[in-house]
């Protein structure tokens, strides 16, 4: 049973054009729509002038524009923005903007929570309720886009989906989700700017290769099974020369130039020498670059950061074997919006080991 009205944010435009016809429309007022509501973040009905007053009345009660609601704003000494979101039945996820010189890149999130169980993220600490719909994510990107000023206020060149969550196990959506990022009646990005990461769900991973070209950021972390087992559990499932062979296939057919290797820096974990070799064995002479990323503590976390001269022998050693590596700056920690530290409000958890499917989510 469908309930109204309908959420359109985030739709396709084919999608769109699909309901509009289905209505007996012509299919071009998919776009005059969407340049309404992207282009000049008009949601309300009775403003699209262009489309006739019976269009808009036999939409009326049957569609609508919302956006998330925020419950809480933080802004850091360092510029950087994390907005708190309502997720329905007392969750919340989180939103982070973090402004850099030429550029603005929003930080999305996928999911309440996330069942992956990375050990070291504070995201995965509070594990897994549910996917957000493609209106939800988009919802962060105009939500954000409004509370930054509008078209005065600074821009959102670059969507990253490194928020709460895993984007490959809530597939459908993100696809959706990217399709306006992308659209040039939606947000116009170009594929370069929006970069989904992941934690490594393989099949999901060639199935966005089928149906999207963007950049891909993935969770590595460790330069063998034994360790990544831990560090990432996924990998039990999806080891990581099946995973490589993966990255290597996507960055062929999206004709990317290169596929990030995220690699979070914990002490006396994985951040040796002879681990930063075995990581340079992995990815020389591949499309590979590596963003080190310094640990970013959170309450009751097990793990500590690696020291600056540590993270930069570690990185000196990858350079050494022709691989792009930089150390990632690490942004908003004063208010918790650093790199695995949001943890939004997850509650009625879904236990979802692995093994369990839940554990991937939809797949259509
Ligand atoms: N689930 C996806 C995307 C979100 S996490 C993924 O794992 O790729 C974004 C990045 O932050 C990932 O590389 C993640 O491993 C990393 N991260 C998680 N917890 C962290 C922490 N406490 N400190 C630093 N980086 C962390
Ligand atoms: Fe999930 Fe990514 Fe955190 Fe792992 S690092 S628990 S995949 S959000």
């Amino acid at each position: 049973m469908t309930t109204y009205p309908i959420n359109l944010l985030g739709m396709p435009r084919a999608d769109l054009e699909h309901l509009f016809t289905d209505m007996g429309q012509r299919s071009f007022r998919a776009r005059q729509m969407m340049q309404w509501v992207y282009g000049r973040s008009v949601l309300r009905l009775e403003d699209m002038t262009d489309l006739s007053k019976s269009l808009r009345d036999s939409l009326g009660d049957r569609i609508e524009f919302a956006l998330p609601v925020v419950q809480d704003r933080q802004d850091a000494a360092d510029g950087v923005t994390k907005w708190r979101l309502a997720a329905g039945g007392g969750q919340a996820i989180e939103t982070v903007f973090i402004p850099e010189e030429g550029r603005g890149t929003l930080c999305v999130s996928s999911q309440v929570g996330c069942a992956m169980d990375c050990p070291f993220c504070a995201t995965g600490r509070q594990g897994f309720n549910r996917n957000l719909s493609a209106a939800e994510i988009i919802g962060q990107v105009m939500l954000a886009r409004r509370e930054l000023g509008g078209i005065d206020g600074p821009r959102i060149t670059n969507v990253v989906f490194m928020g709460m969550g895993e984007p490959l196990a809530n597939l459908r959506a993100v696809v959706k989700a990217v399709d306006v990022l992308l659209d040039d009646f939606g947000f116009g990005l170009s594929r370069r700017r929006v970069t989904v990461s992941t934690s490594g769900l393989v099949p999901q991973l060639r199935k966005l290769g089928e149906e999207s070209n963007v950049a891909l950021a993935v969770s590595l972390h460790a330069p063998n099974d034994a360790l990544r087992d831990v560090l990432v559990p996924i990998n039990r499932r999806h080891p990581i020369a099946e995973l490589l062979a993966a990255c290597w296939d996507y960055a062929r057919a999206a004709n990317l130039q290169d596929v990030t290797f995220e690699y979070v820096m914990l002490a006396g974990v994985n951040d040796s020498e002879e681990q930063a070799r075995e990581l340079a064995r992995l990815l020389a002479n591949r499309p590979a670059k590596v963003n080190l990323i310094p640990f970013n503590d959170f309450p009751g976390s097990a793990y500590r950061r690696s020291s600056p001269p540590v993270v930069d022998r570690f990185r000196q050693i990858l350079l050494d074997a022709g691989i792009i590596t930089v150390t990632r700056k690490t942004r908003g920690d004063d208010i918790a919006a650093a790199c695995g530290q949001l943890a939004g409000q997850v509650s009625n958890r879904v236990l979802s080991p692995l093994g369990d499917k839940t554990a991937q989510g939809p797949l259509q």
